[in-house]
């Protein structure tokens, strides 16, 4: 199953002196059940794409499917209710509510869904319990080091159990054991054939935790593994 398809993507940003184009026409069929890097030095263009085929940033031409739906075609509405449903992200900034427990701020995506919340907490605390952090459910973010925040924005993430979870440098600012217990976690969750986690990354310690790796430069895509289908 494919679980990304992205025909001619192209990005124009307005410029000084007219538009500058940042995607050169970008075709990919990503497979759902790998763990998919998206490598490249820095400008190359990797958040721009990443943010179109995850329904984030509207493309100035082309055509993205995820999980067969053509989110290019979708309305605001519905787009915004097909990523609320099958898209779970995670950034570098870890984003957690300050105010907010563990258990609170991976509940946020389920109480947004109309979930009440005590069972949402229930649900949240139980995916913060497999990653680790049983200990730490009814702890606020500054309570918490930054791999465990990372781990509860991980858990914000998956507790809707998307089917696609997109990572922008997951781990840039994680020390090496932390990174790799996170992107562990993200192979254990990649691994079911329905699902697939696409992780940008110029993070060359974290490279052999990939399925498959795309290689961009200067908006184009370099090397062919990431045409699967
Ligand atoms: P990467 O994530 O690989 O570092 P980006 O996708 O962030 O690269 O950026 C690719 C190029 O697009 C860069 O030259 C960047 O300056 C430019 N760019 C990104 N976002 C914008 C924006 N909102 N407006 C104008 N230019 C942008
Ligand atoms: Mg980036």
């Amino acid at each position: 199953m494919i679980a990304i398809h992205a025909q001619g993507i192209v990005k124009d940003f307005p410029g000084g002196e007219g538009p500058v184009r940042v995607l050169h026409g970008i075709d990919l069929a990503l497979p759902a059940g790998e763990l998919i890097m998206l490598i490249g030095p820095s400008g190359c263009g990797k958040t721009t794409l990443l943010s179109i085929l995850s329904g984030t940033l509207s493309a100035t031409a082309g055509e993205v499917s995820v999980l067969d739906t053509p989110i290019t075609r979708l309305s605001d509405a519905d787009l915004v209710r097909f990523r609320r449903r099958n898209i779970g992200f995670i950034f570098q900034q870890y984003n957690l509510l300050p105010a907010l427990t563990a258990a609170e701020n991976a509940a946020v995506a389920l109480i947004a869904d109309g979930m009440a919340p005590s069972p949402a907490r229930n649900k949240a605390a139980a995916v913060l319990n497999r990653l680790g952090m049983a200990d730490h459910v009814d702890k606020l973010p500054r309570q918490l080091s930054g791999g465990q925040q990372q781990r509860v924005a991980i858990a914000r993430a998956l507790v809707h159990s998307p089917r696609l979870i997109v990572c922008d440098e997951p781990t840039a600012a994680l020390d090496a054991t932390t990174g790799h217990t996170v992107m562990e976690l993200l192979r254990t969750v990649a691994t079911d054939a329905e699902r697939c986690v696409l992780v940008v990354t110029h993070d060359n310690r974290i490279f052999n935790f990939a399925d498959r790796v795309i290689e961009m430069e200067d908006g184009r895509i370099r090397n062919a593994s990431a045409l699967a289908a």
